[in-house]
This record gives structure tokens, sequence and C-alpha cells, in this order.
């Protein structure tokens, strides 16, 4: 036994007496004496393992066994408590059981291989290494021992805790392979460093621009999760970037991938609206971990390509992106296999109106103005405005002050106004059922007519947002339209 050799053994013990303490959970007890009974080497590995080294509160536990999966969790089950019910999926030899906030999943130790065309694997029986060999990162095949002799061992053939130390994500075996193989494995790698703030090893990352076609195997609700946990990281950009320049993008997300570059026309320019995009992203990231309004900034410009000019005397014109942007927010939730229900309408509406509040603060901020925007945006005046200070990417710092400035202006003003007047859930104090029978109409164009006056008048400050005032409004407008009670 050499000087290293010696270094290695007493590295290696002394994890084994750090991990212990971390495997200090009485579920890992009853599986290490199961385990034991059934004479079945047994391991925690994977992501559990990652983050227990990272540090990062992790509640889903894989437990890998050389034998029955099923066996194992069904009899640890039955030890904790005989009432916990155990999910059995024969299919897969996989069995899963929920306890005390945790997710504990139990498969038997397994050998794979691909076919070209499918990313399901043709799988069989295997040794513990076999199974980390198949996992898709050097820091996702770490293994603990649950094992009576070596309790909390580490087991660690690719090197995972160094490049977990260097903060690097590297597969075990080639990397070609590898996401030849399971090509959703690529938008892990990226996503793992994005969330983890880790870099991808070179040649990892050019073997993802090389098998970059194959994502196209992969479905879109697999997809749309890792681009998910790509947005909800810290910093989003690094992911989106890494997305950018392996190819990944323009394949997945053309839209996204359209608002790159910038063109000019008589030495104007416009800027690279795929930066800015990243740009309002981040920003908006450390103010709110709201999917859904992060996706509204990531979709906030999408209609800019669309929806270019460039106009003598005025340089670059993006009218209406926000309505034609609006419009692609449907079909590409669509595509991308993400929900269509409410989620959907408010990403709409955010990039609809994210223009709105910088008009408003160019100019005097009016009572008028800020009540139609209130009653537009609804309970969703927040979140917007958040979006809406994200949206000042500007370099000039005293344009970007005097920008949040205004905004704080309207922050206050709408909060003035809606104490005052109630707009934000608007429902009009007159309802049309009124004015039909007070006018004995039946549903026609002037029912309408007088409704939407009451509405403007009200938004305009003509009137107080009451029955009374709203009433009398109605009786006027019907006298103009020469209607009689
Ligand atoms: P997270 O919980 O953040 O999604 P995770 O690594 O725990 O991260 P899971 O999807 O729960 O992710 O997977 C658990 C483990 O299974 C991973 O750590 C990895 O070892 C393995 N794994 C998951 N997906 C793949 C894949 N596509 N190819 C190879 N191994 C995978």
């Amino acid at each position: 036994m050499n000087q290293n050799d010696i270094y290695l053994l007493f590295l290696q013990r002394f994890m084994a007496v750090l991990m212990k303490d971390k495997l200090g959970h009485q579920v890992f007890t009853v599986i290490s004496d199961i385990a034991s009974e059934l004479g079945q080497d047994t391991y925690v590995i994977g992501g559990f393992v990652r983050d227990l080294f990272l540090n990062r509160p992790s509640v889903d536990i894989d437990v890998v066994t050389i034998g029955s999966g099923i066996k194992l969790a069904e009899e640890v089950a039955k030890r904790i408590n005989p009432k916990i019910k155990v999910s059995v999926f024969k299919n897969f030899g996989t069995a899963m059981f929920h306890f005390k906030g945790l997710e504990i999943e139990f498969v038997g130790a397994r050998k794979e291989s691909y076919q070209r065309n499918s990313r399901k694997p043709v799988v069989e029986n295997g040794t513990l290494e076999d199974d980390q060999k198949r996992r898709d990162f050097t820091i996702n095949a770490l293994a603990l021992s649950l094992n009576k002799p070596d309790f909390g061992a580490l087991i660690d053939p690719f090197s995972g805790i160094s490049d977990l130390q260097s903060k690097i994500i590297k597969t075990p075996l080639d990397p070609v392979i590898t996401f030849s193989d399971d090509p959703l494995r690529m938008l892990r790698a990226i996503r793992f460093s994005s969330q983890l703030n880790f870099f991808i090893d070179e040649i990892t990352l050019q073997a993802i621009s090389v098998n970059r076609d194959r994502i196209k195997i992969v479905s879109f609700e697999r997809i749309s999760e890792e681009l998910n946990k790509i947005i909800l990281s810290k910093k989003p950009s690094l992911g989106f970037k890494l997305l950018e320049k392996t190819g990944l993008l323009e394949i997945i997300f053309p839209e996204l991938f359209n608002l790159k570059g910038v063109e000019t026309v008589n030495g104007i320019a416009h800027k690279d609206n795929f930066y800015h995009t990243l740009e309002v992203l981040d920003r908006l990231a450390p103010n709110s971990d709201n999917l859904w309004l992060r996706w509204s900034a990531l979709l906030h410009d999408i209609a800019k390509p669309a929806t270019k000019k460039f106009v003598d005397g005025q340089g670059w014109t993006f009218h209406s992106h926000n309505f034609i942007g609006g419009k692609m927010v449907p079909k590409i939730f669509r595509r991308m296999k993400l929900p269509l229900n409410e989620k959907m309408k408010f990403v709409q509406k955010m990039v609809q109106l994210h223009m709105r509040p910088i008009v408003l603060s160019e100019d005097v901020v009016t009572d008028s103005a800020v009540r139609r925007l209130l009653f537009e945006a609804g309970d969703d005046i927040d979140d917007l405005m958040t979006l809406c200070e994200a949206d000042i990417t500007s370099k000039n710092q005293e344009k970007v002050k005097r920008y949040m400035k205004n905004f704080s202006i309207v922050r206050e003003k709408l909060k003035e106004i809606e104490k005052k007047d109630h707009i934000r859930n608007f429902q009009p104090p007159v309802s049309g059922e009124l004015i039909m029978e007070t006018f004995n109409l039946p549903q026609c164009r002037e029912v309408g007519i007088i409704k939407n006056a009451i509405k403007e008048a009200i938004l305009d400050g003509i009137i107080e947002n009451n029955f009374d005032q709203a009433y009398e409004f109605m009786l006027q407008k019907a006298n103009e339209l020469g209607l009689k009670k």
C-alpha cells in the first residue's frame, strides 16, 4: 500500500463516518436492517446523494438493491408502518412509498442497452457498477452503502465527488453515446448547469452539439419539464445561452431563437432581443418565483421579429408586438404541451399589457390612465409592474433611475386609486339586465352602448364607481338615445 492508497482509504473512512451522520433518518436504518435480512446489498443513489453533498434539501430518495426492489420496498414499508401504501410498478420493477414527507423509490440494480429510435432501453439485471454506468452524469452516479459492514461508505467509480467540487457536469461514459442513447440527457445537462451554476465539461458540451438533432425523439412534455426548471433557476440566462450555443434552442424553441441578432440600417441598429429577453428574465428572477411570470418575461418580446420595420425618420419600430405576441402565446403553449388554462391566459395578458406601465410612466400619470390599467390588469397588476420593472435594461443608469422613479409613482397612484375606486375587479354597478328591464328592451345594441358608456365614464373619472351615479348616468345616456322608461 503506497502513500496515496493510505490517504484514499483514510478519506473513504472519514466520508463514511460523515455520511453515517447524514443518513441518520430512521428510514435508512430500517432499509439497512431489511436488506441485511434479505441478503441483498443495497445503496442510496443518484440525486439524493448529490444533494446531500451540496447541502441542498431533497425529499426524493432512490434506493437501488442487488435483487428485487419491489420485495425490499414492501418489507421496509411493513416494518415502518403496515398502513403505508406501497405503489408497485411491475413493468419497471420499481416500487415506492411516501413516509414523513419523503418519497422513497426502490429498484433492482440494472444494466441498460439502447436502440436508435427510442429513449426506452432494453433492461436486464445488473451489478451496482452497471447501475452507476447507466446514470447520466458523474455527480448523479454517487452511491452510499446501506449495508451493515460499511454503512455510509461512498461508492464513486467515476470521480463524481471531485466533479462536484470542481462544479463540473460530465457523463460517466462516452458523452456522444450517452446523449445519443437518451437525448433528454442533453437538456438535463444544461438544466443542472443552470440550476447548480456548474460548467459543462468541454467534451460533454461538444457531444451535445453533435447530437442536437436527436432531441427530436424526446416528447415536448419532457422538454418543457426541463425548460421550466431552467426558467426557475437563479440565473436562467445561463441555461438559455447554453441551449443557444449547442444548437438545441433553434430546434425546440425557434421563436425564441429568432429573437437573436442585430440589424443595422442607415447606421441605426436595434438591440439584440434574445439577450435583452434573457436580461429581463434574470432581472425578474430575484423578485419572483412565479413560473408563469417568468414565462411572461421570456415571451414578452416574442413578436418583435414578426413586427420589425425600419421607418425613415423613426428608426426601428415593432408596432403591436405586444398584441401579436399575445396571439403567439397559445400556439407556443400548445406545441410545448404547457397548460392551456388560466396560466396560459395569464402569460398572454402579461405579454399584451407589458408596454402599458412604461407608456404611462413616460407621460404625466393621470388618474384615468391608471384606472384603465387597473381595470385591464385586475388582480395581476402587481405581477405586471414587476415584469415591467425588469424590462428596463438600458445601459444608461440615469435612464434606468428615471424609469424606476416613475414606476414607483405609478405604483403609488395605483394604490391610491384602487383604494378610492375599487377598479381592480371591476363589475359594472348597473347590469345589462337592469338596463333591459328599465327601458323594456330585448337584448340589443343599445344595451351594449349604455353599458359601455357607464364603464368608460367610470374609468375616465366622470362618475364614481357606485350604483347611484351609474344609474343616473344610465338615464342620461338613454335619454340621448331617445329611449323612454
Ligand atoms: P431533480 O430531482 O432535480 O430532477 P435528480 O437528479 O434527482 O434531480 P431525477 O429525475 O429524480 O433527477 O433522477 C434521479 C436519478 O436518476 C438521477 O440523479 C440520475 O442518477 C438518474 N437519472 C434520471 N434521469 C436520467 C436519464 N435520463 N439518464 C440517466 N440517468 C438518469
